[in-house]
């Protein structure tokens, strides 16, 4: 029933199909573009300046290694609005990474990016099964988070309906989505698997109308694919992004699915070595950096994703001439995806920090016994505040608890250890233990 043939059909041929040798000239002219808007924020105007770069001096792909990285870092510390390069009356929408209730990034969209982006997510969505006559269930959250809105603006595009669920509440998406016939859903991975799971417990495996998936926001893997499609019936397509970069719709997959169609007309994706920052060959792992080229309120030149892939320049059978990349294989740095929120140690750190007793010790365990992650956190007692009194430790237990909640806003399990018990490291320390058995 899942290996139905999915039709090959493609929303902007031109765009998604265009030869190489045209698609050069245009990333030229919009590197240009982009070095010029990039000029109006103090953080790239203060390196073009110093190292005497101008749009003129891209004359070919190659210039953009001269171009300098960004980093989160960098985007953090101009917070909140630094990276902005048009004034606020030509903004039309704000969003912000996902995750915290600390200091998100916000990230901003003219009209016209705007328009763009519903392409991206678009042709993603097309190249997977999308039809203007069917109807989509978007699970993803509705708020700051750029899942939300930016799929269900692609779907608008494609002139499907959409039927906004928002997230939560998973006895009422499945009502959703079978009273209402839903043809697509579209979820993080680890919700698709999930809801399959109560689906097949409620005894409806089989009998909802759902054919396609699309989902994203947090590495899964072909094993992952492989249970959600036997389990719902249906064809489960990978699409990728971030919102540093737009949100959804930097890349995705076709009928075919062997890597994701990076939408190369609006973004440059470099694959690098993290280490020598030097490019890696095709097939080999490093991580994606990316350069936008048409984006007006937010341009960004070379962005450290931290996100470790590998790149495929080789034809595709669907006819599109872009370059593919691997599903997502792990991270250049540590921060977690814990039920799709981007979660980093130094956010537990901060937590501990506040709670007077906590040793600076202290290890973050990831487990997924179902389909939905745990996180632990077991944490050093300093000894002059061990007791063996139960009430003031798990006074302290909770509390720790409430401060990790409201930076990350996530719930984890607070376990308290004695004194002297937690590895100590001689080198750089290990604090995480992911053992949910998330890379191949
Ligand atoms: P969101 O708000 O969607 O979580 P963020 O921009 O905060 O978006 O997070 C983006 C990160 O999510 C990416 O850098 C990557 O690590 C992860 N991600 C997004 N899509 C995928 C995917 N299809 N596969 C693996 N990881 C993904
Ligand atoms: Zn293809």
């Amino acid at each position: 029933m899942s290996n139905f043939v999915v039709p090959n059909r493609i929303f902007d041929p031109e765009a998604e199909c265009m030869p190489s040798g045209e698609r050069v000239k245009m990333q030229i002219a919009g590197l240009r573009r982009t070095v010029e808007q990039a000029k109006k924020i103090p953080f790239y105007r203060r390196k073009f300046d110093k190292s005497g770069i101008a749009p003129e001096s891209i004359k070919s792909l190659e210039d953009l290694q001269q171009l300098p990285f960004t980093t989160k870092q960098d985007l953090r510390d101009a917070y909140p609005f630094g990276f902005f390069a048009v004034p606020r009356a030509e903004l039309a929408r704000l969003h912000a990474s996902s995750g915290t209730t600390g200091k998100p990034t916000f990230v901003g969209y003219t009209q016209k990016d705007l328009e763009i982006w519903s392409g991206l997510c678009a042709r993603f969505l097309v190249a997977g099964g999308l039809t203007a006559d069917q109807i989509v269930q978007v699970s993803f959250g509705y708020g700051l988070f750029t899942g939300g809105f930016g799929l269900h603006s692609g779907i608008e595009r494609v002139g499907a309906s959409v039927l906004p669920a928002s997230s939560g509440n998973t006895q009422r998406q499945i009502m959703l989505l079978e009273d209402v016939k839903i043809d697509t859903l579209i979820c993080t991975p680890s919700y698709a698997l999930n809801l399959a799971e109560n689906i097949t417990a409620m005894g409806k495996k089989g009998k909802l109308a759902l054919r396609y998936a699309h989902l994203g926001g947090e590495p899964w893997t072909e094993e992952m694919r492989l249970g959600i499609e036997e389990e719902l019936g249906i064809r489960a397509f990978n699409n990728y992004g971030l919102s540093e970069i737009i949100g959804p719709g930097v890349s995705g997959e076709c009928a075919v699915r062997c890597g994701m169609h990076i939408q190369e007309d609006q973004f440059m994706v470099e694959c690098l070595n993290p280490e020598t920052l030097e490019p890696v060959a095709d097939g080999e792992q490093g991580e994606l950096v990316i350069t936008s080229l048409n984006k007006e309120a937010c341009p960004i030149i070379r962005y450290r994703t931290r996100d470790l892939a590998y790149l495929d320049s080789s034809p595709c059978e669907c006819g599109r001439t872009t370059k593919r990349m691997s599903r997502i294989r792990g991270r250049s740095d540590d921060m977690m995806i814990i039920r799709g929120v981007n979660v980093f140690p130094t956010q537990i750190e901060e937590a501990l920090l506040r709670v007077d007793g906590t040793a600076p010790h202290f290890m973050i365990e990831l487990t997924r016994p179902g389909n939905l992650d745990e996180a632990a956190i077991k944490v050093e007692i300093r000894p002059q505040d061990f007791s063996d009194k139960m009430e003031a430790m798990h006074k302290m237990r909770d509390r720790i608890g409430r401060e990790v909640t409201a930076i990350t806003g996530l719930h984890f399990n607070i376990e308290l250890v004695e004194p002297n018990t937690l590895e100590r490291f001689t080198g750089k320390a290990k604090r995480v233990f992911d053992n949910r058995k998330l890379n191949d």
